[in-house]
């Protein structure tokens, strides 16, 4: 067990202002530890969707009565406030999306296909989400590139040696890497990572779907060229997110969808496009998604950032010194640093089983390939079981958690 002081955080306080959190699954109270997946909100967003259903709700960028005039200016408050947290140069570099799959897929669609040619590379990391892979490869297929891949060692941690020799030796135009991974919980060197990259002339995405909940970002310190955020991780709503794009590279990028709001005039002669951000975001937005991401910024800007992050790395080591005290019980990913996420297989235990049997004591995790099946296969193993973690999961709920555990190994005993 780990020695480490618990920091100064009002947990009790906190705890109060998630509602679901009070609830109880198969009767008992709900220990909630699949925060990688999505995490639960707190009462300040769903009151402002609440709010916004029912005083606020117009279309944007159209109307010339005062409540669509209102909601334009909150929604675009709202990317403001991303421009903000992100600490981007200018707003029309904040793209209001869908998640970090919708980013990476306006990049790849956009900028890669009218970048990338036959024999260039895009560099992927060995831990990526399939939705930083697959994009990738629809795009190189599409245009005969090919995409290769940063190799990892066996803690979890890229290799940048390797990593140098990829630039030095192919014709990388871009490097695809996860901030923080979402199967294995390491952050990557980003900001070293993309001085590496910007010597060879390659550019950086970071997705940054586990890196916004956990660790502050300023894009312009890390240095990337984009950046990509899913709101539901980050106890905003579900369909909401952002890709941060440097703003050359915005203004150079075609539109990959057509529609309402993202043109300057269109006639069967010749349509012409609008500016960033507007030229990505075609139709109607998800426009109270925007406004409750604000509310979530609000939310985490409220939060002691410094102590959340020392509390969740406590729950990390706390989670990571119990599970091994449980015979049979193998962490998945041991980086030297580590966020929010401990994943692990039981011996002769399907991880499937593991969640099921948990599952009966309350405890909510997720078991799977946790759509990263590359990274299964690099550890041999088809599935493991993963807690991870919010600002408002505790101690007790990681003991929940291994008493659970016991129970598993005395079902296969
Ligand atoms: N990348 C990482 C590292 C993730 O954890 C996730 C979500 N599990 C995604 C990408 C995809 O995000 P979304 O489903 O919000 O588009």
């Amino acid at each position: 067990m780990t020695t480490t002081a618990r920091p100064a955080l009002d947990l009790a306080r906190l705890r109060a202002d998630f509602p679901i959190l009070a609830t109880t699954t198969r009767g008992r109270p709900l220990v909630y530890l699949d925060n990688a997946a999505t995490s639960q909100k707190p009462r300040s967003v769903i009151d402002t969707i609440r709010r916004y259903y029912t005083s606020q709700n117009a279309n944007v960028h159209r109307g010339v009565y005062a409540l669509s005039e209102q909601t334009t200016a909150a929604y675009e408050a709202a990317r403001e406030q991303v421009r903000v947290f992100l600490n981007a140069a200018a707003r029309h570099e904040i793209v209001f999306v869908r998640g970090t799959t919708e980013a990476v897929n306006l990049v790849a669609s956009s900028w890669g296909r009218a970048t990338l040619r036959r024999g260039d590379v895009v560099l992927v990391s060995a831990m990526e989400h399939h939705s930083n892979i697959v994009p990738w490869q629809l795009v190189c297929e599409a245009v005969g590139a090919s995409v290769r891949v940063i190799p990892m060692n066996e803690r979890g941690e890229l290799e940048l040696d390797a990593y140098e020799r990829l630039l030095l030796d192919e014709p990388v135009k871009l490097v695809a890497v996860a901030h923080i991974s979402n199967s294995l919980g390491t952050i990557n060197p980003v900001s070293e990572m993309v001085r590496l990259a910007h010597a060879r002339g390659a550019i950086v995405l970071a997705d940054g779907a586990q890196g916004a909940p956990h660790v502050p970002i300023d894009v312009q310190e890390l240095g990337v060229d984009f950046y990509t955020v899913s709101g539901h991780k980050m106890y905003g709503p579900t369909g909401i997110g952002v890709l941060y794009g440097r703003e050359q590279l915005l203004d150079a990028m075609p539109p990959y969808q057509g529609g309402g709001d993202m043109i300057k005039s269109v006639s069967f002669a010749r349509t012409t496009y609008a500016d960033p951000p507007a030229r990505f975001e075609a139709g109607t937005p998800h426009i109270e998604g925007g406004i409750g991401l604000g509310a979530a910024i609000d939310f985490l800007n409220g939060l002691d950032r410094e102590a959340v992050g020392s509390h969740e790395h406590d729950l990390v080591e706390y989670a990571a010194a119990r599970l091994c005290e449980i015979p049979g019980v193998r962490l998945i990913g041991t980086a030297a640093r580590k966020a929010a996420v401990v994943s692990f297989v039981v011996d002769g235990v399907h991880a499937h089983d593991v969640g099921t049997i948990v599952d009966q004591e309350g405890v909510a995790i997720r078991t799977g390939h946790h759509c990263a099946q590359p990274v299964m296969d690099f550890f041999g193993v088809a599935a493991t079981a993963r807690a991870s973690f919010a600002c408002y999961n505790t101690r007790e709920e990681v003991d929940t958690l291994v008493r659970a555990l016991h129970t598993v190994r005395t079902v296969f005993a």
